[in-house]
């Protein structure tokens, strides 16, 4: 018998404590069954349940609130099965707190374009719809009923189809999930962007009847919530019909149709009209949901997107470029590779509160880059997480206290601009 097709009292809120007046701007809090998330905030990226080099403890040290996962990732290894014995992907991974889910549809989909992880795509060398096409240098195929795709580990064929994503999210356990989507690039043609769109669409109906489905059958699991997935790449009519489909959006259950918990704002995004395209999106959808952009974490683009309206980002850029020796610090990026690092006694930056700075001089880091030493990683890794997750952290600071634009413009003072836009 269905007692609650709509779960009330759930564990998943938000709550908007803060929106300053003549902006899409807001500070707010998302509770989870695993806890709360104070927004904006951002979410370092642990692909594979684990952000490289660092242990949990650390990130939590650090002050992460959750972490983001990849559904695909997991999915091939080590199945969902396993996390879903586990009590779940928090558990599995020993993170005490909120998690997150990627649905996999941009993974897959990255498939198709020789697995390009990095969506500014590098994609000119492919001609327009190709990257979507599929043929046999291709590793995925998408129809309108799912995607076929071959496994980067071992070759094997696989299927995604909207149920499948849902499926394997609800295994793996995460708090907020997302549902199945199909991810363009700024190449394809606009008829190609118009089908992708629609098929998404369609898309979002399944996952919500599968999503509402599986909650029920699985009434004893935190419940997880789910976020819709906005496309429409860089065109506003799409991205404005795409906001206006996915918020209304309901499950087919006559008795008690569901909606989306969310939003994650996704696709391919130019950085020069980053702001113009959320404000498309943010207009339309509701004010009382949270919403996500995936895969943007460059400190420029994270202001842009917090004074249009975003309350939670994630991206690997902070912990990939760290393991290259590039980090984060109030001037812009530097390389500590660099001979310029060999004799710099002194913290990677000296405003930064990190374990790393606190205890670390670049010579030292200079040193065991050169080594190709595993500590190098690691230092640096903690280093970069710090001062994004701080970097939000101080924005919904300075929402609360009523000088956001004060800050920003005292840290765009100083800081050099260097692109960086990344999903895993
Ligand atoms: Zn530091």
């Amino acid at each position: 018998m269905r007692i609650n097709a709509l779960p009330s009292g759930n564990g998943f809120t938000f709550d908007i404590s803060h929106a300053p007046e003549k902006s899409l701007a807001r500070a707010g809090t998302i509770s989870t069954p695993h806890g709360d998330i104070a927004t904006p905030a951002f979410i370092p990226v642990g692909t594979k349940a684990t952000v490289k080099a660092v242990l949990p403890e650390t990130m939590k040290e650090l002050g992460a609130q959750a972490l983001l996962s990849n559904a695909y990732h997991l999915y091939l290894q080590p199945g969902p099965d396993v996390l879903d014995e586990a009590g779940g992907l928090a558990r599995f991974m020993n993170w005490p707190g909120p998690t997150f889910t990627d649905s996999g549809g941009f993974q897959v989909l990255s498939l198709g374009v020789g697995f390009k992880k990095v969506l500014a795509m590098d994609a000119q060398t492919f001609r327009s719809d190709d990257v979507i096409a599929g043929n046999k240098e291709r590793l995925a195929h998408v129809d309108d009923e799912g995607v076929t795709f071959k496994s980067h580990i071992d070759g094997s064929m696989h299927r995604f189809t909207p149920e499948v994503s849902m499926q394997v999210q609800h295994h793996i356990g995460a708090d907020i999930i997302f549902a199945f989507d199909e991810c363009t690039t700024l190449h394809n043609t606009r008829k190609y962007q118009e089908k992708a769109l629609e098929r998404t669409r369609l898309w979002g109906i399944r996952c919500l009847d599968e999503h509402q489905k599986l909650t029920l059958e699985r009434s004893q699991k935190p419940y997880q919530a789910l976020y819709g997935v906005i496309q429409g790449a860089q065109y506003e009519d799409l991205r404005k019909k795409a906001a206006t489909d996915m918020a209304a959006l309901r499950s087919t259950d006559p008795d008690s149709p569901i909606g989306f918990d969310g939003f994650g704002l996704g696709g391919a995004l130019d950085k020069k009209t980053l702001g113009t395209i959320l404000t498309w999106m943010n207009e339309i959808l509701p004010a009382e949901k949270p919403r996500h952009l995936l895969g943007i974490g460059a400190p420029e683009d994270l202001f842009v997107g917090v004074e249009n309206g975003i309350d939670t980002f994630d991206c690997v850029l902070a912990s990939r470029i760290a393991r290259t020796s590039a980090v984060y610090t109030m001037v812009g990026r530097n390389n500590l590779s660099n001979a310029i690092n060999r004799q710099a006694f002194e913290p990677i930056d000296d405003e930064c509160d990190c374990y790393t700075c606190a205890h670390y001089t670049k010579a030292y880091l200079h040193h065991v880059f050169r080594g190709k030493e595993i500590i190098a990683a690691t230092l640096a890794t903690i280093h970069n997480e710090r001062f994004i997750v701080r970097l939000v952290d101080q924005m919904r600071a300075a929402l609360i206290s009523g000088d956001y634009f004060e800050f920003k413009e005292q840290f765009m003072g100083r800081y050099k601009h260097l692109s960086g836009q990344a999903r895993d």
